[in-house]
């Protein structure tokens, strides 16, 4: 690709899997056997009656099954392009034992980009009852819970720190597997309800935690993971070293660039989002994206239809490589990275085999560009200032009421997710959302 078609070209962030055409909705509709106690229901985290809203597609009642997908996940727009189907709902089909499991991920797709377009009201504020909540962060947690709220009649402020609200779905997953419209709209449904975004407010920084505690009935903590860490390898401040959720969320909020082109590049790490890092990089242009991991194939986090769709954009895998250290050029530029030939031992605490190094084995791969992709890091200070018990960063909460170590003060999504494969999910943090509210309002009905 040349750079103007690169760089001009929005068609390289087109989304990726087309909708069902009008056929072929009606056909998989049909196709469901609507079961009573269904387990695609009950594998779904949010508990979306699925049979009930494929069965209104059927009988073209585009409104009911909207409905009935959004009085159970917020943001089921985005559930629609994101979910890990074949690990929840579809894997739960019944249909998987004699053919192909109904498309439900894709029905409900069709559902949400009909609401999209008609933008019927499905919900009512509830009666004011003359509480106040404080949500810190809007993103899926903080946007499902605010959205319950409203419905039960509090008066809801999110608070925002970036520009606009919708969290990783609006800037963290690429735009050719979630366009950003589509966050923004989901977004928009919840301001329907009365609910105040406060968007360019970093609590902690712009609002004090004092006048939040002081100020609200309740809060709740729904600040997500932050930036990617250091490896901690010589010449991680060389220039060609990026942050894959910083590099995400510039092609996502449209700040395309020609850099590059042709180039050559490595991304370091092997879960989604390196994945998604690595396939941005692509559809700029990069000429070749090597993906290293110290582990091998088995071991890595990455879902399997990320892993899937990486091999088919092109992307090359180098596992049990470990990077050692980058090396620039004369004027400052990454030129390669070193790196250790890697060998499996035992497993570890992680139930994953450990990687070892092999000795007096290193070798080099020239590249123009390294982007770090190893996890993502806790905005511990923030934490801490709440005074919350935390593990590593971690919010501690009870399991059931999403409760912190202040009773008033409650956490949802990513900010309560440990490290491991397929945890953190917008489907995830919507259902805890959700839970936070009903929580809340249950707490704050004890006190009348
Ligand atoms: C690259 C990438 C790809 C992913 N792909 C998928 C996928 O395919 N499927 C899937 O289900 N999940 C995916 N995820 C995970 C998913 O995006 C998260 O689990 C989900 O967004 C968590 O929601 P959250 O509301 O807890 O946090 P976030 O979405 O991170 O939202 C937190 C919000 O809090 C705001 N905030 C932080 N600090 C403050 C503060 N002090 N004051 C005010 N606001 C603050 C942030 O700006 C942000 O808007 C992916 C994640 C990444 C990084
Ligand atoms: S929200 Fe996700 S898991 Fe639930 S039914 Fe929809 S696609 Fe399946």
């Amino acid at each position: 690709m040349d750079s103007a078609s690169a760089a001009n070209s929005w068609k390289i962030f087109d989304e990726v899997k087309p909708d069902l055409k009008p056929k072929e909705v009606m056909e998989e509709a049909n196709r469901c056997l609507f079961c009573f106690d269904a387990p695609c229901m009950k594998a779904c985290p949010t508990h979306i009656d699925v049979p009930s809203f494929i069965k209104k597609i059927t009988t073209g009642n585009m409104k009911g099954s909207a409905r009935v997908i959004m009085d159970a996940n917020p943001v089921a727009a985005t559930c629609a392009r994101v979910c890990p189907t074949e690990e929840l709902c579809e894997g739960a089909c019944v249909l998987n034992d004699a053919s192909l499991p109904i498309m439900i991920g894709d029905l409900q797709r069709h559902t949400m980009n009909w609401a999209m377009k008609n933008n019927p009201q499905l919900f009512e504020a509830g009666e004011p009852n003359g509480k106040k909540v404080a949500v810190i962060g809007g993103g899926p947690a903080g946007l499902s819970a605010a959205r319950e709220l409203a419905r039960f009649g509090y008066q809801v402020t999110i608070f925002e720190k970036k520009e606009k609200a919708g969290g990783l779905d609006t800037f963290g997953i690429v735009p050719f597997r979630l366009p950003q419209h589509v966050a923004l709209w989901e977004v928009e449904q919840v301001k329907k309800l009365g609910v105040t975004i406060q968007t360019n407010t970093e609590v902690g920084v712009d609002v004090s935690i004092q006048s939040i505690l002081d100020d609200y009935d309740a809060v709740l903590l729904a600040i997500g993971m932050a930036d990617v860490p250091p490896i901690g390898i010589p010449g991680e401040d060389l220039d060609g070293v990026l942050d894959a959720i910083q590099l995400i969320e510039r092609v996502k909020d449209g700040h395309v660039t020609e850099r590059f082109v042709g180039k050559k590049a490595v991304v370091i790490g092997a879960g989604n989002t390196a994945i998604d890092a690595a396939t941005c990089l692509k559809r700029l242009g990069a000429d070749r994206v090597q993906i290293l991991y110290r582990r091998s194939e088995e071991e890595m986090t990455a879902y399997p239809f990320e892993f899937s769709f990486a091999k088919e954009e092109g992307i090359e895998f180098r596992w049990q490589t470990q990077p050692k250290a980058i090396e620039g050029d004369s004027d400052g530029k990454v030129a390669s990275v070193v790196c250790a030939p890697m060998m499996l031992g035992e497993k570890d605490a992680s139930g994953r085999r450990r990687p070892i190094e092999i000795d007096n084995a290193p070798f080099t791969i020239d590249t123009d560009v390294v982007v770090k992709a190893i996890g993502q890091t806790r905005y511990l200070p923030l934490i801490e200032a709440f005074g919350l018990a935390h593990a590593h960063g971690v919010v501690t909460v009870d399991p059931l009421t999403y409760q912190t170590s202040n009773p008033k003060v409650f956490a949802a999504g990513d900010v309560i997710f440990g490290s491991g494969k397929g945890e953190a999910m917008v489907v995830a943090a919507a259902e805890q959302g959700k839970k936070t509210a009903q929580a809340i309002h249950e707490q704050q009905l004890s006190k009348i």
